[in-house]
């Protein structure tokens, strides 16, 4: 059988006008005789605001209701989209998580996808039918709706081309593919024809949210091919593949940023064994995700400062457990919230020398302060005044020729 995944995001099915058009995407896959499966995320806008409702109801809404009511988004998209393609003539139904079933593991709203059940599915599929279904959700073995995580349908796209062998699994959403950053905050941004599992994976999670970084590992893992494109212009768009397929003279392939970071500095702490440690404990046992860290060389060698970021949604929260934390002292607490994450991502960087040089020194002609920096094989990033992230942006996207065309 040789099927094809389309996974439809929420800009693709936001409006009536466009889930009708993403009914046309879909009949002219059917007719190249392909066995299309359909995932569709739920209309735009539709998933924030369950969450605003949720958050409404209280503070602290249970988790396995938050499933619940977050993943009704999909249901919706789904059968307003089998319904257009019931009008048009061919055999379409939507396909809930739990009628397959999708089996996920770990904990709500957080779940990942472990198993899904064929059998259905294939049926109906040799019966001629289409199936468009939830993205975004599962079930557990308990028989509770799970979620996978915000952007999770691309997830859900790429684990259901695993267990039914697709032949291709193609992300269609608002813009044309992956480009070297934002096309919707610089249009000088240039569309990338092919890049690696890695880069892609570290451009997702370093702020490109256009691809969920699970879909990536899940990707990578399973040597799935990812094509994105336009669901409303006709072009190709990106590959994302393995990097032994790719050819390319570019150091800097990508450049991502952040918009929602805050930094959280220690002054005057105690520079013994143990005292980081004392600090981050409480934090992770808070579900509260530490990103950037940075320990200055004390002077005395008594005393040390202990800088490192998180989101600013846990800025509140990481205040209070800090101050409560009766295993650590320090003279002053400083919180910053306008801060920004700029990353620059490329495989060329392992074999290219200069590159955090070249990088840094861009920054300090346009008078950018780096407050943090850290670095992996493949990128590096830097903390910044949120003030300067679009003259960065465009500063690096000049000095690593991002606009030239290969
Ligand atoms: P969907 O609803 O299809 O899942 P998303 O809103 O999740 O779409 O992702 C698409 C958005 O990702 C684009 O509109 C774009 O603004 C943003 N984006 C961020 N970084 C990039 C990038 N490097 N390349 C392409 N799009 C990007
Ligand atoms: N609707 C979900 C969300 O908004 C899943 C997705 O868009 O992929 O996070
Ligand atoms: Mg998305």
């Amino acid at each position: 059988m040789r099927i094809v995944v389309l996974k439809f995001g929420g800009t693709s099915v936001g409006t009536i006008k466009k889930i009708k058009k993403t009914a046309e995407i879909i009949a002219n896959y059917k007719k190249k005789k392909y066995k299309v499966i359909v995932v569709s995320s739920a209309m735009s806008g539709v998933t924030n605001e369950l969450i605003k409702k949720s958050s409404e109801i209280s503070e602290n809404f249970s988790s396995s209701e938050y499933d619940v009511l977050v993943s009704s988004g999909e249901q919706m998209a789904c059968s307003l989209l089998a319904g257009r393609l019931i009008h048009k003539g061919f055999k379409a139904r939507s396909w809930l998580s739990w009628q397959i079933p999708i089996i996920t593991l770990g904990k709500h709203k957080n779940s990942r996808i472990n198993e899904i059940n064929k059998k259905k599915i294939i049926k109906y599929l040799k019966e001629g039918g289409t199936p468009i279904i939830t993205g975004f959700q599962g079930i557990n073995n308990e028989s509770r709706i799970t979620t996978i995580g915000r952007g999770g349908s691309d997830a859900s796209a790429i684990m259901i081309a695993k267990f039914f062998k697709a032949e291709r699994c193609i992300i269609y959403t608002d813009v044309e593919g992956i480009y070297t950053t934002d096309p919707n905050k610089f249009k000088k941004a240039k569309k990338i024809k092919i890049i690696s599992y890695e880069e892609m994976l570290e451009m997702a999670s370093l702020g490109a949210k256009v691809m969920q970084p699970v879909s990536i590992q899940d990707a990578r893992l399973n040597r799935i091919d990812i094509e994105v494109k336009s669901s409303f212009i006709k072009k190709s768009g990106t590959l994302i593949t393995k990097r032994s397929n790719i050819i390319s003279n570019k150091i800097v392939t990508g450049i991502s940023s952040t918009q929602n970071d805050s930094k959280v500095s220690l002054i005057g702490v105690r520079d013994k064994p143990g005292v980081a440690a004392a600090i981050f404990k409480p934090l992770s046992k808070n579900l509260i995700n530490v990103d950037m860290v940075v320990q200055n060389i004390s002077a005395n060698g008594k005393e040390t400062d202990l800088t490192f970021t998180i989101k600013a949604e846990d800025l509140n929260k990481t205040k209070k457990i800090i101050e409560n934390n009766k295993n650590i002292r320090f003279r002053k607490l400083l919180l910053k919230k306008d801060v920004s994450k700029i990353s620059i991502i490329g495989v060329g960087m392992i074999t290219t020398p200069g590159v955090t040089f070249k990088m840094f020194q861009t920054l300090a002609k346009n008078r950018i302060n780096i407050q943090v920096i850290s670095t992996s094989e493949i990128k590096i990033s830097v903390l910044i005044d949120k003030k300067n992230t679009k003259k960065a942006l465009i500063a690096l996207h000049k000095e690593f020729e991002l606009g030239r065309t290969k």
